[in-house]
């Protein structure tokens, strides 16, 4: 029997135990998941019918009673430089963003985890639409899926064969790395976030590295020792302050959260997964958080850890009261970590012509939450 395409399964929502657990159900052996994943990540395709190697019954009752659906495209935008940003649909009225960022040597895809963000950072355009609703594993891994076929299928950067910007620059026209620095908390989606994670990783799914995929939190201490419990992908956190009493006003999750429990969860997440070490994100803001003694201050915090800092210029957006720090400063705070031997870099703006850049990203948000995180955060749980 044929189900209504609303209650088909979306196989881009299940990891590959529960791929198996669903092939067995429809009377199929469960290796025939990984066939199937085959399909779907290797080779690009969701048409049932094209899958040739697989029986011809259990084809026609996937066609069924399944689906690969990724999330609709409602408009791709191209940036003189390169970017791509999309424009995705979540239901009638709500849609969320994805940036896909060619560079020479890599192709970073920036996906989204929730529409909206209830974390209210002031810096932030994401927050000033407030929260609608998290994002499904399917319409996580989904963002993914479609880009890879997206681009394989020619929707390139800066219109086919003529990049704009640095033309000559060879551009990676795949994706290699994804971040989850688009729109939401990704730690907040927890349940969503970490079945899509073990997606993005399986050899069998996109097969990306882990030192390839990078979860970027504001920091939700209880979340990021949970998450050294079930993944190992490249930690972020969204630091913007070297003190409490201004990380409290720039990412307000810091009143629940200081600081000084912050650090050591960063730490004991690298212990548990032996990585590498942890980047954390510093936006510069003139006058704000950009002086001399602030970088000190930061070296403090971080000397001696496995840390990496990634400066991120400012992009303002409208009715924003921030501008960003000239670039001499930016260049100077950057001098005064590595003389303190702590690693800094500061990340090339990209895509700021079509909005696509870091805290950009607004999508179509109708907010929803009577509740946020951060500012107003007395009584909220964070979905386990
Ligand atoms: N909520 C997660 C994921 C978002 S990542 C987090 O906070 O880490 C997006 C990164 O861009 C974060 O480091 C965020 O603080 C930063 N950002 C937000 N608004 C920005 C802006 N207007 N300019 C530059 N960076 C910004």
């Amino acid at each position: 029997m044929s189900l209504p395409a609303t209650e088909r399964t979306n196989l881009l929502g299940l990891p590959r135990p529960a791929l198996e657990t669903f092939v067995a159900q429809l009377g199929s052996r469960p290796f025939r998941a990984r066939q199937l994943l085959n399909w779907i990540y290797k080779r690009g395709t969701g048409e049932f019918a094209a899958m040739t190697d697989l029986a011809r019954d259990f084809r026609a009752r996937l066609a069924a009673q399944a689906e690969v659906r990724p999330p609709e495209i409602v408009r791709v935008q191209h940036s003189a430089d390169g970017t791509l940003k999309w424009l995705l649909r979540a239901d009638a009225a709500q849609a969320f963003e994805m940036v896909f960022i060619p560079e020479p040597d890599r192709g970073t895809l920036c996906i989204s985890s929730q529409v909206g963000c209830a974390l209210d950072c002031s810096f932030c355009s994401t927050a000033q639409q407030g929260f609608n609703r998290n994002l499904t594993t399917a319409e996580i891994v989904g963002q993914v899926w479609l880009a890879m076929r997206e681009l394989e299928r020619g929707s390139q950067p800066a219109g086919r064969g003529a990049p704009a910007g640095d033309a000559a620059m060879p551009a990676e026209r795949r994706v290699t790395n994804v971040v989850l620095m688009g729109m939401g908390e990704p730690l907040a989606n927890f349940r969503n976030v970490v079945p899509a994670l073990d997606i993005l990783l399986d050899d069998y799914g996109c097969d990306l590295s882990r030192r390839r995929v990078t979860l970027s939190t504001s920091g939700l201490v209880p979340q990021i020792y949970k998450l050294a419990e079930v993944s190992n992908v490249a930690l972020a956190v969204s630091l913007h302050a070297p003190d409490d009493a201004l990380r409290n006003e720039l990412v307000p999750i810091n009143r629940k959260h200081p600081i000084a429990e912050l650090l050591p969860a960063c730490w004991h997440y690298l212990d548990e997964q032996n990585g590498r070490s942890v980047t954390f994100e510093y936006v510069m803001l003139d006058a704000v958080n950009d002086s001399p003694a602030q970088a000190r201050a930061l070296a403090r915090l971080l000397k001696g850890h496995p840390a990496k800092v990634n400066l991120i210029p400012f992009n303002p957006f409208p009715g924003t009261r921030y501008t960003r720090s000239p670039a001499p400063v930016i260049q100077r705070f950057r001098d005064e970590l590595l003389q303190r031997g702590v690693l800094a870099t500061v990340r090339r703006t990209r895509g700021e012509d079509i909005d696509a850049a870091c805290g950009q990203l607004a999508g179509r948000v109708i907010d929803r939450t009577t509740v946020r995180l951060g500012n107003k955060v007395i009584g909220v749980t964070v979905q386990p």
